[in-house]
């Protein structure tokens, strides 16, 4: 991934994608205090577009603010830093991934007097879950791992070290044959998938954790609950056991890379007809729709680079 042309953004300046290094000892490498983005572009009419740019850029200050980082620039300079890597790398779509960590000016548990960098990549990225997978729904596996408890780590930061637990549950999923896992939290109630949040349909109503289960306040989840309220489908937060998940007529992942990815199996268990299910089949297309800029409701949503 380092081997190519190409550039970044490195704290101000956008250098060639193979000089993007830094030191063995920076303080991040070490002891994983750092945020990150994960953000989509897509072509749309007048071009391409990221996806909710602003909400996922306060989302990265937000995680900066719990993790005690100040982010040594504006909110508008990062989201004009993430318009310019689009256009740097001639990106009719991509995926974006802008990075706040600490730098190598010293060692030690306590960051203090490391300077806080930031960086912003962006490449082209196609389904996170496989196209096939997008159609016919993928087969999940509920982890052995356990979902960070809300006060272990700190659940609404999308924190460096909160992956661990991430690759983990996936490493375990994968290995086993499934395309991804499912975790629980410290009580044994879903939280949310490994780099996802999930929903669940029954009965025509739709059922999501509430976040005090550690799920990531995703920025999909809230462009779900905005479909939701157009087709006139309730969504209700609840705390959600492994069996009524097993009972669903129909499940999916949401995620900026996952986007909305139809849950064909949970556990070798068959969710309702085993296949993408006519709800999410709706949601997904409308979630197609704002992203690729053809629901004129949501344009907002969309910054042209
Ligand atoms: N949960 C986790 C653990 C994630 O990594 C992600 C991806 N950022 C999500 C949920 C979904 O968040 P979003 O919709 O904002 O991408």
């Amino acid at each position: 991934m380092h081997d190519r042309d190409g550039k970044i953004w490195i704290d101000g300046q956008l250098v060639d994608w193979r000089d993007a290094k830094i030191h063995v000892l920076t303080h991040t490498l070490h002891y994983g205090c750092g945020a990150f983005e994960g953000v989509r572009a897509y072509p749309t009419e007048k071009g391409p577009a990221i996806f909710r740019l602003r909400e996922h850029t306060e989302r990265l200050f937000n995680s900066a603010k719990i993790l005690r980082m100040k982010i040594p620039f504006s909110l508008q300079e990062v989201m004009d830093a993430q318009k310019e890597v689009v256009t740097a790398n001639g990106l009719q779509s991509g995926y974006l991934r802008p990075l706040t960590w600490l730098g190598s000016e010293k060692l030690g548990v306590s960051p203090k007097g490391n300077k806080v960098h930031l960086m912003v990549a962006a490449w082209a990225w196609g389904a996170y879950l496989g196209e096939e997978g997008l159609k016919r729904g993928i087969r999940v596996k509920t982890s052995s791992y356990t979902r960070h408890h809300v006060n272990i780590t700190m659940t609404q930061a999308k924190a460096v070290s909160n992956y661990t637990n991430s690759i983990l549950a996936n490493m375990e999923a994968t290995e086993d044959g499934y395309d991804e896992a499912l975790l629980l939290d410290a009580s044994g109630f879903v939280s949310e998938g490994a780099g996802e949040n999930v929903f669940l349909v029954k009965d025509d109503r739709i059922y999501t954790p509430d976040l005090s289960a550690g799920a990531l306040n995703g920025i999909t989840r809230n462009t779900i609950f905005a479909i939701c309220r157009d087709l006139g489908v309730q969504v209700v937060e609840k705390r959600i056991t492994r069996d009524e998940a097993y009972l669903a007529d129909e499940a999916f992942f949401t995620g900026t890379a996952a986007e909305v990815t139809p849950i064909r199996e949970l556990d070798r268990i068959q969710i309702g007809q085993g296949s993408r299910g006519a709800l999410t089949e709706k949601i997904q297309s409308a979630y197609f729709d704002i992203v690729h800029g053809r629901n004129p409701k949501y344009s907002e949503w969309l910054t042209s680079v």
